[in-house]
């Protein structure tokens, strides 16, 4: 019991310490992105005095507005951010509260891989959990970043990509199920990528972006199998449905604004990977599945 606790704390202080560095790395992404689709040079490159690289992984964090350097003591995930009250230490200017929020919802979906996680920590069972960790912060990345500014950004779904393949590997290995696995992530790909295809192409691109479909091929391939990826499908529409419907009820959007549905999609595969097994069981039990 103690030491469930001990390693519940360490994973929530690691999932604030990777929520941080999603911050960062959303933040820089963008930050490329837009000075190279604009053509112009960021706002820190005109800047003489703080040449400030903008290295997605390395470098040193910096206030976005008066570009001071980041000292340790402001970069404590959540804590720097209450005690600082949202405001820059130098300029006094206000940091959004997005901040400490994705931080805490990186804690949170941690701790929930650790308290559902359904193999065991040990082994094999334990590099497949630090591996969906992993999985898990590109996965929230994605998430954050199609809602701020609807994309999917290739960068991020690609290095997501790597550790997917690696978990699928491990888990042949695991397993030593080379055919079945294969079948599984076929099937997780024409499923997850090729529904999404195939809307994008009746709608001419209008209902889904091409970003999805990419994202529905890649969480395919962890989740794999015609079962799973259908419950996959099926909870990811659930889930956009019970949010969208009353938004566009309300009036908050209209028939023609564009819900991002990324974060549904990951928001299903959380839910997939650590209750997977559950759901198919029950849903077997009460004859809604063969
Ligand atoms: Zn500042």
């Amino acid at each position: 019991m103690f030491w469930m606790i001990f390693t519940l704390i360490a994973i929530i202080v690691y999932g604030l310490i990777f929520g941080s560095f999603i911050n960062a790395v959303i933040w820089r992404i963008h930050q490329q992105d837009v000075s190279s689709s604009l053509g112009l040079k960021s706002k820190q490159e005109n800047n003489s005095k703080n040449k400030v690289s903008l290295s997605i992984i390395s470098g040193r964090s910096i206030c976005p507005n008066c570009l001071h350097i980041l000292s340790p003591r402001d970069l404590v995930p959540v804590f720097s951010w209450v005690i600082l009250r949202g405001k820059c230490r130098y300029c006094k200017t206000k940091i959004s509260w997005q901040y400490p929020v994705i931080e805490i919802l990186t804690a949170v979906i941690f701790a929930g891989y650790y308290l559902f996680w359904p193999y065991t920590l040990i082994g094999y069972g334990l590099i497949l959990f630090i591996l969906s960790l992993l999985i898990v912060v590109g996965f929230i990345a994605l998430a954050i970043y199609d809602l701020k500014w609807f994309i999917l950004p290739s960068r991020i779904i690609y290095t997501t990509l790597i550790f997917i393949i690696i978990y699928r590997l491990v888990l042949i290995l695991w397993q030593h199920q080379v055919l079945s696995s294969l079948f599984n992530i076929f099937w997780g790909i024409i499923i997850g990528g090729g529904l999404f295809y195939f809307i994008y192409l009746i709608s001419k691109g209008k209902w889904i972006g091409y970003g999805d479909i990419r994202l529905g091929a890649l969480i395919g391939v962890l989740i794999g199998g015609p079962l799973d990826s259908i419950i996959f499908l099926f909870l990811a529409s659930l889930l956009g449905s019970l949010v969208s419907i009353p938004l566009l009820v309300f009036k908050k959007y209209h028939k023609d604004s564009i819900i991002p549905f990324g974060p549904f999609l990951i928001l299903a595969t959380f839910i997939i990977q650590l209750f997977g097994v559950v759901i198919i069981h029950f849903a077997k039990n009460y004859y809604l599945l063969p």
